[in-house]
């Protein structure tokens, strides 16, 4: 993936990548982004619809919580049935807890019985990015946000109608923008 080979290398240079599009969703992380004033230099770098943001880890670890740092920069887990969305059935838009991209319509949620909030299809293919997991002995699909590349979950092919799939994702990775009726990309 070209989009991610210069995130990473973006990071790995200590730079701040952000993207003009990623500004309305600059809220949904911890702190905003007042404090990369000076120390960040933003850069538009898109080339899809979605754009790329990317942050040192320095500067994750300022936007982020530690719960959604842990999971969203450093892909860990949640404990089942304590997250905010597991049981939540309330109507709206889940967007990434990082970044802001849209990336759930709570009317593609169902009750997956895992304790972690489950999705039959993402709000827009082109707002996830999969790759392979093969980490703790398993083969699994990693579910990431295609702005920020945060940790979203993974997705399994053990789904309900009508897609057969299910995205197991980490609350702490979400963020419920409750906005009845809306229901398409943007
Ligand atoms: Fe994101």
């Amino acid at each position: 993936m070209i989009w991610k080979g210069l995130v990473v290398a973006a990071v790995a240079a200590g730079l701040a990548v952000a993207v003009a599009g990623a500004a309305s969703g600059g809220g949904a992380a911890k702190g905003a982004s007042a404090s990369g004033k000076g120390a960040m230099q933003a850069k538009n770098t898109a080339s899809d619809s979605v754009g790329h943001v990317a942050y040192s880890d320095q500067e994750w670890q300022k936007r982020l919580t530690p719960d959604q740092y842990r999971v969203l920069r450093q892909k860990g887990t949640e404990t089942a049935f304590t997250g905010a969305y597991w049981n939540d059935h309330s109507p709206g838009i889940y967007v990434c807890a990082a970044c802001g991209l849209t990336l759930f319509d709570s009317h593609t949620k169902f009750d997956s019985g895992t304790g972690w909030p489950s999705f039959w299809e993402p709000i827009a293919a082109s707002h996830v990015k999969i790759f392979r997991d093969t980490s703790y002995g398993m083969v699994r699909e990693e579910v990431v946000c295609a702005r920020c590349g945060g940790h979203l979950g993974h997705v399994f092919d053990d789904g309900p109608k009508p897609t057969g799939q299910r995205y197991c994702m980490n609350s702490v990775s979400l963020k419920l923008e409750k906005a009845p009726g809306k229901t398409a990309a943007r």
